[in-house]
């Protein structure tokens, strides 16, 4: 049987990080087992569903480079594939469980379940949940209640003996008393609305669906899912659960530790191939030591059994540094391009770049792929370009371990060693080894000399390497700054 998977989000927020996470080991399965990934969206919950999630969705997968092979948009043999779209399957499957006596209307009125669950609670009852009063209506009580005009929910009978197992190919058999699977859950809600359970097990199967890969955190729905399977008398697909993604911390990840929403991501400039490499990773590992692997890779070469049964951690300085190396592997153009956005928002550059500036961004592109992180970081490392603010704190000079004393001499003598020697066309070495004897001199660190012409000449802290900086101002622009320092200095 060939392999068919679903990522099936829910469209009621933006794509968190771990749900892409999903997406992806379902897509990397697919992709390396010749099968087929479906995108189904599982939209019933309309209290909590918004367009933007919708469309936030497919630009996520969009961007990714993530196509699905049915579902939304692309169509295929088993659409829709949007759940508010097959309310009439649902209804039908639903009315089919109680003509077999497995399901049952119920007529309770939320006030009446309500008063239920607040006796439960003041009693401190061990049974906790629906009472099953209306299990066994006689037929002449049903129609009763119906002559009122009271719309009832459809609810599964739960057997109240024996347990439900499943079995997860990571995390082995999954048991579970019946009698403490929750009482006699609603299927479909008054207003013809199914719950997830119903529509989750009715489409994964009339899907196709051979594996569910899904979070850890539905494992408490599994053996509710695999009495539906019964009920109805489907084969139970293989349930594949997947580690948690966690922070730092150990804590499951949330906004607590940072970005989690992958259009965050995307807006702060991490690349794609940056996300799908060290997403992959959390939690999945091709041998343990392999750390770069592109999309097409790991559409070869994702396995099953290279899940981790144990939480993954998502750390957000080793996506930095993925994402570092991936700007490094770009093509410069294409560096040019993402970048041109950010100065713009910046009001660095006019929207379009003139020829000019697309030729300055085109001369930035080299020293700043040595120093981004991230492409929005070409801000703050190309403002010394744009526009003109001296650090006028003598503190941000003076480097570690070095004093105001030392920090005067290293500006003044050292900016005149750099540019004497540029001037007169030494190599870049030369020029640092000069500045390093002076360092020597004074007795203090390299940085001691080169931070305070570093800030002088770049106006910051965090900067391009010095001699792409220089390049990048030119020689006489750059020198005045510099000049400009050594005299704000000295009046210190
Ligand atoms: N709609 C569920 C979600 O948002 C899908 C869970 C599943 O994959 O079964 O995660
Ligand atoms: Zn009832």
């Amino acid at each position: 049987m060939s392999v068919r998977v679903r990522y099936a989000p829910s469209p009621t927020g933006l794509q968190h990080i771990g749900g892409i996470r999903t997406a992806l080991f379902n897509y990397f399965f697919a992709k390396s087992s010749g099968g087929k990934f479906i995108l189904r969206v599982e939209d019933t919950d309309r209290e909590r569903y918004s367009d933007e999630s919708l469309d936030d969705l497919y630009q996520t997968l969009e961007w990714l480079g993530i196509k699905w092979d049915e579902g939304p948009v692309v169509g295929g043999p088993y659409g829709p594939y949007i759940q508010s779209e097959r309310f009439d399957i649902y209804k039908k499957y639903a009315e089919q469980l109680v003509a077999e006596g497995k399901a049952y209307y119920c007529y309770c009125t939320p006030e009446r379940l309500e008063k239920l669950r607040e006796e439960q609670t003041k009693n401190k009852s061990e049974y906790q949940g629906y009472d099953r009063h209306c299990a066994n209506l006689t037929a002449e009580e049903r129609a009763e209640l119906e002559r009122q005009g009271i719309k009832p929910v459809i609810r599964l009978k739960v057997p109240t003996e024996g347990k439900t197992t499943f079995h997860d190919v990571i995390m082995g058999d999954i048991t579970r008393k019946n009698k403490d699977i929750s009482p006699d859950p609603i299927l479909l809600k008054s207003d013809g609305f199914p719950t997830y359970h119903l529509a989750n097990v009715i489409d994964d199967h009339l899907m196709g669906i051979t594996h569910i890969m899904r979070a850890q955190e539905w494992i408490p729905s599994g053996p509710l899912h695999v009495l539906l399977y019964q009920a109805f008398g489907w084969e139970v697909p293989t349930y594949c659960h997947l580690p948690m993604v966690m922070g730092k911390d150990g804590q499951k990840l949330s906004k607590r530790h940072g970005s989690t929403a992958v259009r965050e991501f995307r807006e702060k400039g991490y690349l794609p191939e940056a996300i799908i490499n060290y997403v992959t990773l959390v939690g999945w590992s091709l041998d343990g030591s392999t750390e770069f692997l592109s999309k097409e890779q790991l559409e070869k070469c994702f396995k099953i059994e290279n899940i981790h049964k144990n939480p993954g951690k998502f750390d957000y300085k080793k996506l930095d540094w993925f994402n570092s190396q991936y700007i490094r592997m770009a093509d410069d153009e294409r560096i040019a391009s993402l970048m041109t956005p950010y100065l713009v928002k910046a009001g660095f550059i006019s929207d379009p770049p003139s020829e000019q500036e697309e030729e300055k961004i085109k001369r930035l592109v080299k020293p700043a792929k040595e120093r981004m992180k991230v492409i929005s970081d070409i801000v703050d490392l190309s403002r010394f370009l744009f526009v003109d603010e001296p650090v006028t704190d003598e503190n941000m000079y003076i480097a570690k371990g070095s004093d105001l004393e030392n920090t005067k001499v290293a500006l003044e003598k050292g900016g005149k060693i750099l540019f004497d020697m540029l001037r007169s066309g030494e190599a870049e070495e030369k020029i640092e080894e000069a500045l390093m004897n002076l360092a020597n001199e004074l007795g203090v660190k390299v940085n001691g000399v080169f931070q305070p012409i570093r800030v002088a000449i770049t106006n910051s802290q965090v900067s391009l390497p010095l001699f792409d900086s220089i390049a990048l101002l030119g020689l006489d622009v750059a020198e005045a700054r510099l000049k400009r320092a050594v005299n704000m200095i000295k009046e210190k």
